[in-house]
């Protein structure tokens, strides 16, 4: 058992105190003394309170990661070792999946079925990269004539300590994303989760020191991002960013990061297009669309926000796309048949309310929602702006809500200018009965991740990231392991 247990224990100890630190293969708690309260969205109550970091702290999770990874207690197990420890944090997630849902719904008010999927969508993470840990290998290269041959080899080595700071709107995947990919290269890491969503992040914590990583090599601090956030960005012994989040933040991080030119992953913004074809099935594509902005109350990065559809079927799409809105239950996260949970906070719903009204005083028409829900918790209405052009906010800016900007186009070159006319890169999806246009489009597309009669699919398997200003690398998939290995070359002469 390990030594973590004896002092804290997720889930059950949440209630007793204020939730810890984990630095150092420790329980810790912070220099001031001070903790952060953590709210249930659903209803506004505060559901824990946890122990707010500052840059004390994140030195202190900084050194731990830096010794672990200079001593070689991670990478001297054998590659196989450390896969059977990823492994086995997978099983430990699926374990405890539906714990981890209740709590990750509670949290962040995402409905239960749906956390229970996104449970399961981080041990895959870990799954999928236990493979990788006896897979990571250079080449050989004979360079020169015959007289002077000279024989190069390739390694892979880990870069060394990372930071990963991670968002509010899918804890538990963001942080695995970063997690797995990263402890299969070798690396050691400081986990910083969002102020809103601090409770999974640590209790992964937990988990992968019970299935065998060793004290120091992951840590979990918790706290606000323009302090702990910000010295884990600028400190000098950080060899790598890996940062999920805002671009305006992502922006803010490849500054902080330029004191050691740390090696950064920024997975960034979206404000993704989709275009409805006149040919499309549209009993498939209206569900698609709507579900692409939807789902998780539009808090998804790769959210399908500007819609575009073609002429001869825009009236049809635009009513299709309200009505199934307009069905979609909004409700508290444990009870039954709730499709969307509430939005993360009340700042958040000012946000959304704003960017409806600013859409409606720019001249989009408002065909369904655009209001609050009750008055407990942040829930709001799935939201479809009609008629709208893309010099509007609402189609330039990210809302982060379920909020919908539809227009027309005529022709397939306009659609594809339209969609292309964003300072974003991370997703689009097309919807057409012709696969070859579905092809020809997705090759168009300036976008790391393009559907064809899908929006959002892939999992842990293809690499996902963003053109533009939504980031820099990839996660999942093998590209993942890239912004954790270096590469180095090694020479010897032949007689
Ligand atoms: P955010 O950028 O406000 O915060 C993200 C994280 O950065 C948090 O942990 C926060 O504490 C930290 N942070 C804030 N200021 C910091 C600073 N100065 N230095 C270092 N860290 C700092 O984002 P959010 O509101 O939590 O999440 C929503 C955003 O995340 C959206 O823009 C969304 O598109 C993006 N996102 C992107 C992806 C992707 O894969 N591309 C996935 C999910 C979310």
């Amino acid at each position: 058992m390990s030594a973590l247990d004896t002092a804290w224990n997720f889930p059950h100890s949440v209630h007793t105190g204020s939730v810890p630190l984990l630095i150092d293969g420790t329980w810790s708690t912070s220099a001031s003394g001070q903790t952060t309260p953590t709210y249930d969205p659903g209803t506004g109550d505060v559901i824990a309170q946890v122990t707010t970091a500052g840059p004390r702290e994140a030195e202190l999770a900084v050194a731990a990661a830096r010794r672990a990874f200079d001593d070689q207690r991670w990478t001297r197990l054998s590659s196989a070792a450390r896969g059977a420890i990823l492994w086995r944090a997978a099983e430990l997630m699926r374990e405890q999946a539906d714990e981890l849902a209740a709590w990750e719904s509670r949290n962040m008010g995402i409905p239960v079925p749906q956390a229970r999927a996104m449970v399961d969508e981080a041990a895959n993470q870990f799954q999928y990269y236990a493979g990788w840990t006896d897979k990571i290998h250079g080449h050989t290269v004979d360079v020169g004539p015959a007289e002077r041959r000279v024989q190069g080899y390739t390694l892979r080595e880990p870069v060394g300590v990372v930071a990963m700071i991670v968002p509010w709107n899918a804890p538990l995947i963001s942080a695995s994303k970063k997690l797995a990919p990263a402890l299969a290269a070798g690396c050691t890491c400081v986990l910083k989760p969002a102020e809103e969503t601090p409770l999974t992040a640590l209790w992964l914590g937990q988990i992968l020191h019970r299935a065998g990583v060793p004290d120091g090599v992951v840590n979990v601090i918790t706290g606000p991002g323009d302090t702990v956030g910000a010295t884990l960005a600028e400190h000098p012994d950080v060899d790598v960013v890996a940062f999920t989040g805002s671009t305006e933040v992502g922006r803010s991080i490849v500054h902080a990061a330029t004191g050691n030119l740390k090696k950064l992953q920024l997975e960034l913004g979206g404000k993704s297009p989709v275009i409805v074809m006149g040919d499309a099935d549209l009993t498939r594509a209206i569900p698609g669309v709507a579900g692409a902005v939807f789902w998780n109350t539009g808090q998804v990065c790769a959210a399908g926000t500007r819609l575009f559809v073609h002429e001869s079927v825009y009236d049809e799409v635009v009513a299709g796309v309200a009505a199934h809105g307009r069905r979609l239950r909004v409700g508290y996260g444990t009870e039954a048949d709730v499709d969307l949970g509430p939005l993360i906070s009340g700042k958040q719903l000012n946000r959304v309310s704003d960017y409806v009204a600013s859409g409606q005083a720019q001249g989009a028409r408002l065909v369904t929602g655009g209001r609050r829900i009750g008055t407990d918790g942040y829930f709001f209405e799935p939201t479809v702006l009609a008629d709208v052009d893309q010099s509007m906010r609402v189609m330039r800016e990210e809302i982060f809500g379920p909020v919908l900007g539809v227009m027309p186009f005529s022709t397939v070159d306009e659609a594809v200018e339209l969609a292309n006319d964003s300072s974003f890169g991370l997703a689009a999806s097309v919807w057409t009965a012709d696969g070859s246009v579905g092809h020809a489009v997705a090759r168009r597309i300036r976008a790391g991740r393009v559907g064809i009669n899908v929006h959002r699919a892939g999992g842990v398997y293809l690499p996902a990231g963003g053109y533009r200003q939504s980031g820099w690398g990839r996660e999942n998939g093998e590209r993942a392991l890239d912004s954790y290995l270096e590469v180095k070359s090694v020479v010897s002469t032949l007689a």
